[in-house]
């Protein structure tokens, strides 16, 4: 596939995906079966990705990043999913704390916090989503009080990528109980924080190496740590997830490229009644259903990315995005599977490990119902 003729990128990009290609192919490939099996951590990933300026492509280069436009991140992070989605997971989740930091925070924020982030020195997370709640961040009930000069924050947090791996988490929590979404407020939370209790990572279907963590909290902060105001956490974490959902859509992207490309081999050399199975029109139209909608996936991200690099609102293209690419994900893995018959059952081949990955892409960083309902109030409106 010649990702440098796909509509937004550029030769530049053909040069950046050729060198991810050999990253992920050489490096990321033959470790996602281990850590999958073996439900190892990607961050043993970190120093190599930090080392080619991959934690900080959403961030500016005043900030240690390397601050690539929003079509070529979504190539790169469709090219590490293809070699290991959990890698790909592992970094959407940096990016989650980042962009926070990016968007929410003041320079002196940014220099202390932002900057060692972007440059791979530790992993960024992103505390949002509770036991009691994750579709609907208005419920939550980790709160923050105002003790002088520091906030004390109490609460629990559920599924937290990297947490246990962090450096810096961002934790949402409501300044003011009373207030719905706009009680929420951002808080910038070292790692080594005392009070801040991480359990151990959660037995995960797919993207084992990707982890998530349960939290409990009941810790201080200074009141500096704060992003912005009081109350503008909420708008922070929609900012975040536009920019979030459209890694997530290239996370599928690439995970969905891996198993397409499975499947053409595959048939290419597979052979039934004498003759290779992809001489076979009914496997042909099952191959032209897969490419379509990767290519319409492709077509949908990319034109977020479009939307996003022109300073455009983008929130709808990033959830038709997201939408799309993760359910034309489920599909395409699962007809790869389908293609490989009995071997593609194995823990041989990698196909039952893609259908695994595809499955959370419904689900996290709002599931499918989610993108649905944004996507509807946005036409309706
Ligand atoms: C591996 C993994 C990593 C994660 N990483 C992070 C992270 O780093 N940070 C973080 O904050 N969170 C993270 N999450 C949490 C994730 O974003 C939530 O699980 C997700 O948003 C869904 O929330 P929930 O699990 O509470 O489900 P619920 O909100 O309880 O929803 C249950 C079901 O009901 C549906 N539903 C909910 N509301 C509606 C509605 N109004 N209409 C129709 N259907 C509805 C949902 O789509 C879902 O199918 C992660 C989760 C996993 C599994």
């Amino acid at each position: 596939m010649v990702f440098c003729t796909r509509v937004g990128l550029t030769d530049d990009d053909k040069i950046l995906a050729e060198m991810l290609m050999r990253f992920s192919q050489e490096k990321l490939a033959p470790m996602a079966a281990i850590l999958d099996r073996d439900n190892l951590s990607a961050a043993c990933h970190l120093p190599a990705l930090a080392e080619l300026g991959l934690t900080g492509i959403n961030v500016p280069e005043k900030f240690g990043g390397v601050a690539l436009k929003p079509a070529s991140i979504v190539l790169a992070i469709s090219i590490i999913a293809q070699g290991c989605a959990a890698t790909a997971s592992m970094l959407g989740a940096h990016f989650l704390g980042t962009d926070a930091l990016l968007l929410g925070g003041n320079d002196a924020q940014r220099e202390q916090f932002l900057t060692p982030l972007a440059q791979g020195k530790g992993l960024a997370a992103f505390a949002l989503t509770e036991p009691g709640c994750g579709s609907n961040p208005a419920e939550l009930t980790t709160y923050a009080m105002r003790e002088g000069d520091y906030y004390r924050i109490v609460g629990g947090k559920q599924f937290i990528s990297n947490a246990e791996e962090a450096r810096t988490i961002i934790v949402f929590a409501k300044t003011d109980k009373n207030l719905g979404n706009k009680g929420i407020s951002a808080f910038i939370l070292p790692r080594d924080t005392a009070g801040l209790v991480i359990d151990r990572a959660e037995n995960l279907m797919g993207i084992r190496g990707g982890k998530a963590y349960a939290l409990t909290l009941d810790c201080r902060v200074p009141a500096s740590n704060l992003l912005g105001n009081e109350g503008d956490g909420f708008k922070l974490a929609m900012k975040v997830l536009d920019n979030s959902r459209l890694d997530v859509a290239a996370t599928c992207l690439g995970i969905a490229q891996a198993a397409f490309a499975c499947a053409t081999e595959w048939t290419k050399a597979r052979m039934v009644g004498g003759k290779p199975l992809n001489m076979r029109q009914g496997v042909q139209w099952t191959l032209a259903d897969m490419g379509c909608q990767l290519e319409a996936a492709w077509g949908l991200t990319l034109q977020a990315a479009y939307l996003r690099a022109c300073q455009q609102p983008f929130t709808m293209a990033a959830s038709m995005a997201k939408l799309f690419a993760s359910e034309m994900v489920n599909f395409v893995t699962d007809r790869a599977l389908q293609l490989h018959g009995g071997y593609g059952y194995t823990q041989e081949l990698p196909l039952e490990r893609f259908v695994r990955d595809a499955r959370i892409m419904r689900i996290y960083e709002g599931s499918s119902e989610i993108q649905r309902t944004v996507i509807g109030r946005l036409i309706a409106n």
